[in-house]
C-alpha cells in the first residue's frame, strides 16, 4: 500500500519521483520491466546512440550537470546522469526492478488503483503515474518473411553487442534519427552496409563541440549554466518557427538542410535520393555531421527500391533483386502506440484501450477522463520536434504534485477531468494540427488513421503556461469533478 506507484523509470518517472520526495511526499514505488533505470537511455545501446538536443537543455533543471564531456553527450553518459540524480536524491531505494505491469485497475470504492505485475506482487496506491514514454516499445518492420531471415535480426532498441559486425554484411533499415547515428559506427566495422530508406530526411549540421576543463568550470557557476541553458532554450524554441509554412526560419533551415547535403554528397543522383519530398519538420529533424559521409563510403549503398520480402539469406527489393546479408539492423523506431495497449480499467470497468479505440487523447497530456488519479508523463501530445522534451516533464511533474495537494486539501477520494474539458482541448488540438506540417508525411506523430496524437503544436512555453494555469484551485474546480 502505497500513496504513490509510478510506472517506468526513464527520465519522466525519475523527474516525477524526485518530485515527490522535494514534496515531502515519501511513500511510493518505482514499477520498471528493465533491470535498471534509464527508460529509453537503458533500452538504446546502440552504437552511436547520443541525445540530438544540447546536453544542458536535456537536464533537470533541478539537476544541471557540470559532467558533459560534450554538448551531444552519448546515451551511455545521459544514463549515468540519471543514475546520479537518482542517488542524490535517494530515488533508488524506491525501484523495483524487473517487473512488468499486468494488470491496472482503478477501484471506485476505495479511491486507490490495484496493480499486479508479471512477478505477482500487487501494489495498492491513491495515484498511478503512468510514465512509460512513448519511444519504449521497439517496433520491427512489418516485411513478409522476416522470421524466417537465418542470420541475425537486430532492433536498435534492444542492440545485441555480442552480434559481430566485423567483416559482416549488413543490412540497415530506416532512416531516422537512430539510423542516421548508428550507420556510421556500423559502416566502420562491417565489410559492405546496404541502408534502406524509405523516405529521405531533413539532416541539419550537428552543432557538436567537446566540453574541456574550461566549459567544466565554468558550468559549476550557476549564473553561467543557467545562461547556456536559456540560450539554448531560446535557440531551439526559435527553430519552432521553422515547422510553420512560409516562415523565414522555414527558408533558413532548409537552406540550410540542402547545403549540408550539398557540401557532404558530391555526387547528383545519390544526393538527389537523399533530397526530402515533403515540408522540414514534418518528421523528427536530424542532426549529423556523419550520415552523409559515410552513406557515400565506397562500401556503403543506398537503397531506395521498396523492401519486398526477407528470404533465409538476404532482402528481396521490388525490383526482384537478392541481397545477402549476415546481419539485419532494424532502426525502424518504436511503437508509440503501445500505450492503447496497457493494461488500464478505470471507472465502470472501460479499459484504457477501449477509451482510445480512435487513438490515444489526454487533457494536456496528462489526465483522462474516466481514469481518476491517472496521471500520464509524456501522455498524447506532448512529444516536440524541436527542443528538449524535459522541459513538457517538468511542468507536467508539478502539476501532478497540485493535483495530489488539492484531493487532499478537498479531503475526497479521487479526482479526474471532466470528459468535456478533454474533449473541447483535443478538439482545439485537431484544429490547429489539420492542415500542419506535421499532417504532410508519415511519421510517428501519427496514429494509423493518419491523426496526429503524439506532437505538441505549439511553442513550448505554450505548454508550461497552460500546465501551470490547469494547476490552479479555480481550473481544478471548474474542469475536474471529485468523488
Ligand atoms: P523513426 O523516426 O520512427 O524512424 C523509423 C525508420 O524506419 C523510418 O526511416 C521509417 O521509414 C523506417 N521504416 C519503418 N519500416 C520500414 C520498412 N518496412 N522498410 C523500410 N523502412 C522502414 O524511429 P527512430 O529513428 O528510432 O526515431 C524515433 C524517435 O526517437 C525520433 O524521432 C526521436 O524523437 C527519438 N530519437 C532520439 C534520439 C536522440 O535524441 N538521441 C535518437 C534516436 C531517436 P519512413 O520514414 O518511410 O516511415
Amino acid at each position: 500500500m502505497h500513496e504513490v506507484v509510478i510506472l517506468g523509470a526513464g527520465m519522466s518517472g525519475l523527474a516525477m519521483a524526485v518530485g515527490l520526495k522535494a514534496a515531502g511526499r515519501h511513500d511510493f514505488v518505482i514499477v520498471e520491466q528493465s533491470a535498471g533505470l534509464g527508460g529509453t537511455w537503458w533500452d538504446n545501446r546502440y552504437p552511436g546512440a547520443h541525445v540530438d538536443v544540447p546536453a544542458p537543455l536535456y537536464s533537470f533543471s533541478f539537476a544541471p550537470n557540470p559532467h558533459w564531456s560534450r554538448r551531444f553527450a552519448s546515451a551511455a553518459e545521459i544514463q549515468a546522469y540519471m543514475q546520479r540524480v537518482a542517488e542524490t536524491h535517494g530515488v533508488l531505494a524506491h525501484c523495483r526492478f524487473g517487473r512488468r505491469l499486468v494488470d491496472a485497475r482503478f477501484d471506485a470504492g476505495t479511491g486507490r488503483w490495484r496493480l499486479q505485475t508479471d512477478r505477482g506482487d500487487l501494489f495498492v496506491a491513491r495515484h498511478f503515474v503512468c510514465s512509460t514514454g512513448p519511444l519504449s516499445v521497439p517496433r520491427w518492420p512489418s516485411i513478409e518473411g522476416l522470421e524466417g531471415f537465418a542470420g541475425a535480426r537486430l532492433h536498435s532498441a534492444r542492440w545485441d553487442a555480442t552480434v559481430p559486425l566485423a567483416g559482416k554484411r549488413v543490412a540497415v533499415i530506416g532512416t531516422g534519427s537512430t539510423a542516421s547515428q548508428l550507420l556510421a559506427p556500423v559502416a566502420r566495422e562491417a565489410a559492405q552496409v546496404s541502408l534502406f530508406q524509405r523516405t529521405a530526411n531533413w539532416v541539419l549540421p550537428r552543432l557538436d563541440r567537446r566540453y574541456g576543463a574550461p566549459d567544466a568550470l565554468l558550468a559549476r557557476l550557476p549564473p553561467w549554466a543557467a545562461a547556456v541553458r536559456a540560450f539554448w532554450y531560446h535557440v531551439l524554441e526559435w527553430g519552432r518557427r521553422g515547422f510553420d509554412e512560409g516562415s523565414a526560419a522555414r527558408r533558413a533551415m532548409q537552406r540550410a538542410a540542402l547545403a549540408h547535403l550539398h557540401r557532404q554528397v558530391r555526387e547528383p543522383s545519390l544526393r538527389a535520393r537523399l533530397t526530402p519530398a515533403y515540408p522540414l519538420g514534418c518528421k523528427r529533424i536530424i542532426y549529423a555531421n556523419d550520415y552523409f559521409p559515410a552513406i557515400a563510403q565506397p562500401h556503403v549503398e543506398l537503397v531506395t527500391e521498396a523492401i519486398e520480402r526477407a528470404t533465409p539469406g538476404g532482402l528481396v527489393t521490388a525490383d526482384g533483386r537478392e541481397r545477402a546479408f549476415d546481419v539485419l539492423v532494424c532502426a525502424t523506431g518504436f511503437d508509440v502506440q503501445h500505450s492503447v495497449t496497457l493494461p488500464i480499467t478505470g471507472t465502470g470497468g472501460r479499459t484504457l484501450a477501449e477509451a482510445w479505440a480512435a487513438g490515444p487523447e489526454a487533457h494536456l497530456g496528462l489526465a483522462v477522463a474516466g481514469f481518476p488519479n491517472l496521471w500520464l508523463m509524456l501522455g498524447p501530445n506532448t512529444a516536440t520536434g524541436h527542443t528538449s522534451t524535459l522541459l513538457f516533464v517538468e511542468p507536467g511533474v508539478r502539476f501532478v504534485l497540485r493535483a495530489m495537494a488539492e484531493r487532499e486539501r478537498r479531503g475526497v477520494r479521487w479526482l479526474a477531468v471532466r470528459e468535456g474539458v478533454m474533449r473541447r482541448f483535443n478538439d482545439e488540438l485537431a484544429g490547429r494540427l489539420a492542415g500542419s506540417v506535421w499532417s504532410a508525411c508519415r511519421s510517428w506523430y501519427r496514429a494509423p488513421d493518419g491523426r496526429i496524437t503524439a506532437i505538441w503544436p505549439g511553442f513550448t512555453r505554450e505548454y508550461v503556461r497552460r500546465v501551470q494555469a490547469q494547476g490552479r484551485a479555480e481550473a481544478f474546480a471548474r474542469d475536474y469533478e471529485f468523488g
